[in-house]
């Protein structure tokens, strides 16, 4: 099996995945690619179009007609040429994207388009099938995990610092209601599986680890030679 020169990530919502998947990116010279941002993008033109989101023959059309584009940090994302990088992270767009998740004919645009942006140059790719499926023969693998209470913790601390008032029991039972449509997709419970297993993905359980405790042990673990 040939080893692609990529690192794959995987882990639930509020693991820290995007985060630590950029800075380590940019550390070791990796094209960051935020997987998720590409569906909950799908989801959104769906959503304008006024297409039924659950007709998944016509959210694959949807996604097929995306042109989706990240800027060189893959932190902006571009959909038909208009950054929607804000938009696509508000609560009503982050409900909804587990319809554009579920929908096969979304995830075979996506992960054939993923799969060739991480043919072009050595990409580090975050998301929920990103170990399992499309980038499988990746030479690193990871799945991160905390409990959903200190998930839950993590964004009550990151959204009232920016001032929002939020509570910390909502957050927790959105996290748990993000984890089961997640989990009912598949790739992600089975990464988890592999991990727990010693099945070469490594398990990374970042429950009272701070982000750059995180960030070192995934570098550690790199050898990039
Ligand atoms: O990572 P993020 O929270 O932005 O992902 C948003 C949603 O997109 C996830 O909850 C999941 O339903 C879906 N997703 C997916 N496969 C991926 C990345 C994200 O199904 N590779």
């Amino acid at each position: 099996m040939t080893q692609i020169n990529a690192i794959a990530i995987d882990g639930p919502a509020g693991s820290g995945k995007s985060t630590i998947a950029r800075a380590v990116g940019e550390k070791l010279g990796f094209l960051y690619i935020d997987t998720g941002a590409m569906y909950r993008a799908v989801t959104l033109k769906a959503k304008r179009l006024g297409i039924d989101l659950e007709d998944e023959e016509k959210m694959g059309k949807v996604a097929r007609s995306c042109a989706l584009e990240f800027d060189a940090t893959g932190t902006r994302i571009f959909l038909d040429g208009e950054e929607v990088s804000e938009e696509i992270r508000t609560p009503r767009i982050t409900s909804i994207t587990r319809y554009a998740a579920r929908a096969l004919p979304v995830r075979a645009e996506l992960v054939r388009r993923q799969q060739e942006m991480a043919a072009a140059r050595p990409a580090i790719m975050e998301g929920r099938d990103i170990t399992t499926v499309v980038l499988k023969d990746a030479k690193w693998r990871f799945f991160l995990t905390a409990s959903a209470e200190e998930r839950a913790a993590r964004r009550f601390k990151e959204m009232r610092g920016m001032g929002h008032e939020v509570e910390y029991s909502k957050l927790l039972a959105e996290i748990r209601e993000r984890d089961e449509s997640d989990n009912a997709v598949g790739p992600m419970q089975a990464a988890q599986e592999i991990a727990r297993n010693g099945g070469g993905i490594t398990l990374v359980d970042t429950t009272g680890l701070s982000i750059q405790d995180v960030i070192d042990k995934i570098i550690s673990c790199v050898n990039v030679g």
